[in-house]
């Protein structure tokens, strides 16, 4: 594939303000800042630092989980399912899975959008790590229907269809297979949290979405209603395990060290491992939005220490997200739209998710109950920091 490249110098505007410790700014619609000039995207990284500090008290944490899950699957084939994208998250999650004593099973969502290095890095990985993957591959029509409608919905959260699915296909298959421990491979420190007016998801907003633009009834979609949510978590008792959160995560580190020793490749971008979120985040939001994601990751890196300030608003400046004009053409195609249908999707007036039926106004109702489920360590704590800190 040719990469394109802009060369222009994109100027920040002189209203816009940015983050003093990060490069978050006021493209991002819900952005508040302290008296510092420190955006609250910044104090969300400090809190799960609190939380998850690296010292010798994580480890002992992270110690008593590894002999729970173990004690639980004790006589059993698997301990614990580990999502797996391709990606380098994922890649690295089952290698620390394995190091630390435990027997996965490998899940891999397949929403028909997996790029060629994304398979080859999946089939390297469990190859190497001699762990068994089992394939969850969702109705492509159905599937492509409801991408089709978050593009004419005209809102910048339209990859959540495939992020729900991740959530819902690995809950189905916990259920199924009888393993009670999910991983899913996300690291505050060097991939952040996606601020809630860039990206906003929950069960309700894909049933919502889909009844006013959509031409198919989701009928095997793996959503995650707040039954789903009830269901898996609380009759069925599945654990969602933030294992990265435990470690330090050096990305160059871990890049090399993955290439070494499992045959994982780079794919030039982050979560490029599928050419759906290379053209959204390349194209669709840019273009549409001016939301330009590699900020969340460099503002990880910064907070984290692996990247400098300076070298990421220069990255940021230098170059608008560099995107491909065949994968454009190519994702048009796929999707079975026509060049006129697309552009009308790009002109359309943009939307968030406001605009839709969520539960967005009923957890902010019932900020109260969820402050105390948060304490019970039932949810991911990065999502309640997001939604409701
Ligand atoms: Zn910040």
């Amino acid at each position: 594939m040719v990469i394109m490249m802009t060369d222009n110098i994109k100027p920040i505007s002189n209203t816009s303000q940015v983050c003093t410790r990060c490069v978050l700014d006021t493209t991002v619609p819900d952005i508040r800042f302290n008296t510092k000039g420190e955006c609250h995207y910044c104090q969300i990284h400090d809190e799960l630092e609190k939380e998850f500090p690296l010292n010798g008290e994580t480890e002992h944490k992270l110690k008593k989980i590894v002999e729970e899950i173990k004690r639980k699957g004790r006589g059993k084939k698997y301990d614990i399912i580990v999502g797996l994208s391709g990606g380098r998250d994922s890649a690295l999650a089952l290698y620390r899975t394995i190091e630390l004593g435990l027997r996965p099973l490998a899940v891999h969502f397949d929403n028909g959008w997996n790029s060629e290095i994304a398979v080859t890095n999946i089939k390297n990985v469990t190859e190497k790590l001699s762990v068994d993957l089992l394939t969850y591959v969702i109705d492509w029509e159905e599937f492509k229907d409801l991408q089709i409608s978050f593009l004419k919905a005209s809102v910048s959260d339209a990859e959540i269809p495939t992020d729900v699915a991740i959530h819902g296909a690995l809950h189905k298959v916990a259920v199924q297979e009888g393993i009670p421990y999910l991983i899913f491979a996300h690291s505050f420190r060097t991939e952040g949290v996606a601020p809630l007016g860039w990206t906003y998801m929950d069960g309700r907003y894909i049933k919502s979405v889909q009844k006013i633009f959509g031409h198919k009834k989701l009928k095997t979609f793996p959503n995650m209603t707040a039954w789903d949510v009830f269901y898996y978590r609380f009759i069925k008792g599945i654990k969602v395990i933030p294992l990265l959160a435990y470690m330090s995560y050096d990305q160059k580190q871990v890049s090399q060290m993955l290439a070494k020793e499992l045959g994982w490749h780079y794919y030039g971008g982050h979560h490029h491992e599928s050419y759906y979120t290379h053209f959204f985040q390349s194209y669709y939001l840019p273009k549409k939005f001016h939301i330009d994601k590699r900020k969340i990751e460099y503002s990880a890196l910064i907070r984290s220490g692996q990247m400098s300030r300076e070298k990421a608003l220069e990255e940021i400046r230098k170059e608008e997200y560099p995107y491909d004009t065949e994968l454009v053409d190519y994702t048009i195609k796929k999707l079975g739209l026509t060049q006129e249908e697309f552009e009308a999707i790009m002109a359309a007036p943009n939307k968030s998710f406001h605009d839709y039926p969520t539960y967005y106004p009923l957890i902010k109702a019932m900020s109260k109950f969820f402050a105390f489920v948060n304490k019970l360590n039932l949810f991911p704590k990065h999502l309640y920091l997001k939604f409701l800190g």
